[in-house]
């Protein structure tokens, strides 16, 4: 990077900061400015006319819980780490299987056996040296995911299972942290944000919880479909975090992959959701 642009982000990050001194009654500190490796890492980011210093000193400060570590998880978790979110804990109760490794990036075949949460941090902190990543080996259930989403920012939920999704979504209501939803299923899927308490939740788009819902190790997925899927919630979790764009709110965005055809469908937050109707 040449040292005029060098200094530019400099001065971008300093004013940045300044600014935010100049606001804040009694808080946190002003952000640390950008070091010179952090200028090079996420220069191409930085670059870009929306995202800038402010953005990456935001992500730089985030806490975000990326729940399951398999074929969404792993490219949420990788551009995540790659965009240098501050902290991501990453939770999985699974192990490596060999059936896995075709859509699940994180993992190699060396990892079988492996814990995931374990083996995904490990990937991602050589990614990224400069964040700091959390394995967690548990599943979510109702009654513990109160306690895990204390601290969090935000919450991608990249489980496989429809129970996990409405447990996680009644706590993220509860505890008004934003929320990241998605599904794959073969060469097809749904990406939704939810802000809570200001945008419909996955209960309002979805009311009752699906039964006898076909899972993926019966009815099959291909890796990149969950690639696509993954990595739109990835983006859906940056703009959450930046505001640099608008998030997939009010309504989630179904994917068809085997057409090539992407369709938004709108959702009205409901009175009567129990999640958050009552926010
Ligand atoms: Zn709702």
């Amino acid at each position: 990077m040449s040292n005029s642009r060098r200094g530019f982000f400099r001065e971008l990050a300093s004013a940045v900061a300044s600014a935010r001194d100049a606001t804040a009654e009694p808080g946190p500190p002003p952000p640390p400015d950008l070091t010179d490796e952090e200028i090079a890492r996420y220069s191409r980011q930085l670059v870009l006319p929306e995202w800038g210093a402010a953005a990456q000193l935001a992500v730089s400060e985030a806490s975000v819980l990326v729940i399951g570590a398999g074929a969404l998880g792993a490219p949420v978790a990788l551009y995540l780490a790659g965009a240098g979110v501050g902290r991501i804990g990453i939770l999985d109760d699974d192990a490596v299987e060999l059936s896995n490794l075709h859509r699940q990036l994180l993992h190699f075949t060396p990892d079988i056996g492996a814990p995931k949460a374990e083996s995904a941090a490990a990937k991602l902190r050589y990614l990224n040296p400069g964040i700091v990543v959390e394995p967690y080996q548990v599943r979510v259930e109702a009654d513990n995911a109160a306690a895990l989403l204390e601290g969090q920012d935000l919450v991608v939920d990249c489980s496989d299972s429809f129970a996990t999704r409405y447990a996680v979504n009644a706590a993220c209501c509860a505890a008004r942290v934003p929320l990241v939803q998605a599904g794959v299923l073969g060469m097809s899927g749904l990406v939704m944000s939810v802000k809570p308490g200001r945008t419909a939740c996955y209960r309002c788009a979805f009311p009752v919880e699906p039964q006898d819902a076909p899972r993926c190790a019966d009815a099959g997925v291909l890796g990149p479909a969950a690639g696509v899927i993954g990595s739109l919630q990835a983006l859906e979790a940056l703009k959450l975090l930046t505001g640099v764009a608008p998030a997939i709110a009010d309504g989630f965005l179904q994917v068809d992959l085997a057409a090539a055809e992407f369709l938004r469908v709108r959702v009205r937050r409901r009175g009567d959701c129990p999640d958050c109707g009552a926010l």
